[in-house]
């Protein structure tokens, strides 16, 4: 342990010795200033396309930077592989099924509990979210705790003709005006900025199309338009695009989306830091999922399933003082609220379903190992070490059992689950199917014995109707996109 990490080592457990010896609710306001906090989403950001991960092109100079100067955390997991559930997991630190978004993606509202922008609202943050994603409207109930909610989608998605998006320079102009206004009464910050970009289609601006020339071989291989947006061996009809058809070509779209996403991801960061240069930032980076590039079949596409290219995330958390690491530990959506609470100065709640990763951060000290969950509702994954259970058949059916919905004699039947078990020899290896783990198999039917009711989302008012409109959007219900479950929707 380097002297300056001993440092604030020591200090923290000062800092945890006098939290254990008083006390205090948890609105309560530590002695030490309390930190500005930004969050960062990028939708459908594989970890393996960032140049810290691994990628081999030089495509996002500013997270690799930010990481440079961070914590990394090599085995991010993702609560979902859909937008809703994963974010609500972010600001609530509980699982898919512990929550009332549950798996669905658009359709259902969060309610109940509190969120990370309402705590740190009550402690007299500050608050702001810029979204870019359709299905992060508020009436999903994540603008909770936000004072501004800017939800603003001037785009047009290319193929879907009522969805909408904002691209990574809007999104990062509006907030970057936000940060620039002063706080009221000098209130610290808690900023959140989602990411469109990666997601599909694949249209970034054409000057980074030129940064990433084709490749040949395997990739080059053309494949055919399907039906429908999710699917096996070809082009979902919402990323076609028309005259490319060749894998590389779409991959080669992916990375540039994500090196203009970083362009903006930079001046954000920068903004933010200048800002909040007096109290110092914590910034944490991550994905809500992340995306399929040929893995099982599956081509540029997301929520249909809870395996390693989909659960994989990337993580990146600087925070004044922290010394520069990567980690092998695996990590999750449930530790962002705790972690950042903590490390803005806030007590961790004591209903996490997650860690405040604080503690390890500041010191050598070793993650300790879980359990965690990736989870669609038609699919679960149970991750530990480099072990995966991936859960198919009727998972669902456990959760209702439990919530007294189904009356099947003793139980849910075990037959009904489809269980297959995979393990990876190291992170260059690709995973074997293995024989399921007890432990890991107990521990997953526990996970799937929760079941918090999903709240579907409230009919529209002819007020909002009229907003809708107002904003472009065409008349909700019944030509309101409800995406299904899990299905690419955002
Ligand atoms: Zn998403």
């Amino acid at each position: 342990m380097s002297r300056r990490t001993f440092a604030i080592a020591a200090a923290w457990s000062a800092l945890v010795a006098l939290a254990a010896c008083d006390p205090a609710p948890e609105t309560a306001q530590p002695e030490a200033p309390l930190r500005n906090v930004l969050l960062v989403t990028v939708d459908t950001l594989r970890a393996d396309y960032i140049h810290a991960y691994g990628f081999p092109l030089e495509n996002t100079p500013q997270i690799d930077a930010l990481a440079a100067r961070g914590v990394l955390f090599e085995n991010a997991l993702a609560a979902a592989s859909a937008t809703a559930p994963s974010h609500a997991t972010i600001m609530t630190s509980r699982y898919p099924r512990e929550h009332s978004i549950g798996a669905v993606n658009g359709g259902s509202r969060l309610e109940g509990g509190e969120t990370l922008a309402e705590r740190f609202r009550a402690s007299g943050y500050d608050t702001a979210a810029f979204v870019g994603n359709f299905v992060l409207r508020p009436r999903i109930g994540l603008d909770r705790g936000f004072a501004l909610y800017d939800a603003e989608l001037p785009t047009r998605e290319l193929n879907r003709e009522r969805f909408f998006e904002r691209d990574a320079e809007a999104t990062t102009l509006r907030a970057i005006d936000w940060l620039r206004n002063p706080r009221p009464d000098g209130a610290p910050f808690f900023l959140w900025v989602q990411y469109q970009d990666p997601h599909g289609p694949y249209t970034p601006p054409s000057s980074y199309l030129e940064s990433f020339p084709e490749v040949a071989g395997a990739r080059a291989r053309p494949l055919a338009p399907l039906d429908g947006n999710s699917g096996v061996g070809g082009i979902p009809r919402y990323q076609k695009l028309e005259g490319v058809d060749r894998v590389s070509e779409y991959l080669d779209r992916y990375a540039a989306e994500i090196a203009y996403a970083d362009h903006w991801i930079g001046r954000l960061l920068e903004a933010a830091e200048q800002e909040g240069a007096e109290r110092g930032t914590v910034i944490l980076l991550t994905a809500d999922h992340g995306e399929s590039l040929g893995e099982n079949g599956f081509y540029f596409q997301h929520g249909h399933a809870t395996t390693p290219e989909l659960a994989r995330s990337p993580f990146v958390l600087v925070a004044p003082g922290l010394a520069p690491a990567r980690r092998r530990e695996a990590v999750h959506h449930v530790d962002v609220t705790p972690t950042l609470l903590e490390l803005a100065g806030l007590p961790v709640p004591v209903d996490a379903s997650g860690l405040s990763l604080a503690p390890f951060v500041v010191s050598s000290q070793p993650i300790p190992e879980r359990v965690l969950f990736c989870d669609i509702g038609r699919e679960t994954s149970a991750y530990a070490g480099d072990t995966f259970l991936r859960i198919r058949g009727s998972p669902k059916l456990w959760g209702d059992w439990a919530a007294g919905r189904s009356d099947a004699p003793g139980g849910p039947p075990e037959s009904l689950l489809v269980v297959d078990a995979y393990r990876r020899q190291s992170p260059e290896d690709g995973w074997t199917e293995v024989e399921p783990e007890a432990r890991l198999l107990e521990a997953a039917k526990a996970y799937l014995m929760k079941a918090v009711p999903i709240v579907q989302v409230a009919e529209p008012t002819e007020e909002d109707k009229a907003r809708l409109r107002a904003l472009g959007y065409l008349p909700p219900e019944p030509e309101d996109p409800r995406p299904q479950a899990g299905r690419p929707g955002g």
